[in-house]
């Protein structure tokens, strides 16, 4: 195996970590590792990072393909052996089982990925010096009085808001250098409308016959390209401040930039239920939306979900680490337009 070298290889244990296959890496570059880089967030993390030139080495699991590391990252020895061998500068750790249902019910196999991975993760990240950004959720929060800002006491309704508040701990506890970036429900560019709750509603829209829409629950749709700008962001400040120290104190072991450590929020600005988003999908695409239907009673589903847990993001914004998204229907438009039957409607519509 071979770090910061022309080309990378892993050799130990085969089925637990494996590079699918050889990728030349910049020499002498920041490297980021990206965890779950075969997921929604993940996806977007590696590509602006990528943008910026910066050497990706990012992790997968069962959809691990050419380009991706396969990885088990609740295998210990795999976990130790990935970091040692790329030592990464940054670590974005997306990868989680992130369905509140599923956690419900194979509630071992998420703590294990949710909790105890982060802990291994945070451990190695705190030996090999790396700045760890762990993504959370506003599902930390019950819902009850929102807005939260970054020091509101944590109260998730659901065993997979208690794992992730229980895997930030861990994050924080083992590596106190580390960035807990809370979000609220994403969107992005998806390998299937399914892969997110937002994009799904997209199945409903294009529906025939008449569908009933939660319009209880306020939600704050996120583009996960903002989230990843926003990642890109906090390394970034992290290494100027690490760069600008070490020239002037060189002979003093520097830490990373204080201010960017500990919890952050990031979330899209317009609060807006699942059915206020399918009608605005609708609009945006000059669909029908008389068969979607309303409804003002709390949702019945496996695993309760906050009514309302909007999160305050000024910490970020203060910092200038924040970003304007775009209005949802342009970048909700932007997601789903590769699903239209009509290819060609987008160029209809932009030019
Ligand atoms: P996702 O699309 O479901 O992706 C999950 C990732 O975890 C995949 O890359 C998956 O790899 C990887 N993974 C699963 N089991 C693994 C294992 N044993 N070892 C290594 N990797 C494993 O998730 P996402 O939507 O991008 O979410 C990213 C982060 O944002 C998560 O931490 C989530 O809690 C947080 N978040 C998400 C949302 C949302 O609406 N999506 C909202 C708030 C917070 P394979 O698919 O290759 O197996």
């Amino acid at each position: 195996m071979s770090c910061g070298a022309a080309e990378l290889r892993i050799t130990f244990s085969p089925g637990r970590v494996q590079l699918v296959q050889e990728e030349e890496v910049v020499p002498g570059g920041p490297r980021v590792l990206v965890t779950g880089a075969t997921g929604l967030l993940g996806r977007a993390v590696c590509a602006e990072f990528l943008s910026i030139g910066w050497s990706v080495i990012g992790t997968g699991y069962r959809r691990a393909r050419p380009r991706l590391l396969r990885c088990d990252l609740t295998d210990e020895d795999a976990v130790r052996g990935l970091l040692h061998e790329y030592q990464p500068d940054v670590i974005v750790h997306c990868a989680a089982e992130r369905r509140p249902d599923v956690v419900e019910r194979y509630t071992e196999a998420a703590v294990n990925l949710n909790v105890h991975a982060t802990s291994m993760l945070a451990k190695e990240a705190a030996v090999c010096g790396a700045l760890l950004i762990y993504i959370s959720t506003d599902y930390v929060f019950d819902g009850r009085n929102p807005p939260y800002g970054e020091d509101d006491s944590p109260n998730p309704l659901n065993v997979y808001g208690r794992s992730k508040l229980e895997g930030e701990r861990e994050t924080l506890r083992h590596c106190p250098g580390a960035v807990v970036l809370r979000v609220p429900v994403l969107f992005g560019e998806v390998e299937s409308v399914m892969e997110s709750a937002v994009t799904s509603l997209w199945v409903k829209v294009e529906a025939s016959e008449s569908c009933t829409l939660d319009h209880c629950q306020q939600r704050f749709p996120t583009d996960a390209r903002d989230v990843a700008t926003v990642c890109r962001k906090l390394a970034e400040r992290a290494r100027q401040h690490l760069f600008f120290f070490s020239w002037l104190f060189a002979h003093l072991s520097v830490s990373q930039d204080p201010s960017i450590k500990g919890i952050f929020h990031f979330s899209g600005k317009e609060q807006m239920t699942k059915y206020e988003m399918a009608v605005a999908i609708a609009q945006a695409f000059n669909l029908p939306s008389n068969h979607l239907i309303p409804l003002t009673e709390q949702p019945v589903a496996a695993a309760p979900r906050p009514v309302n847990a909007q999160l305050n993001c000024s910490r970020l914004e203060l910092q200038n680490l924040g970003v304007e998204p775009r209005p949802f229907t342009v970048a909700i438009t932007d997601c789903l337009w590769p699903f239209t039957p009509d290819k060609r409607w987008r160029q209809t519509v932009f030019h």
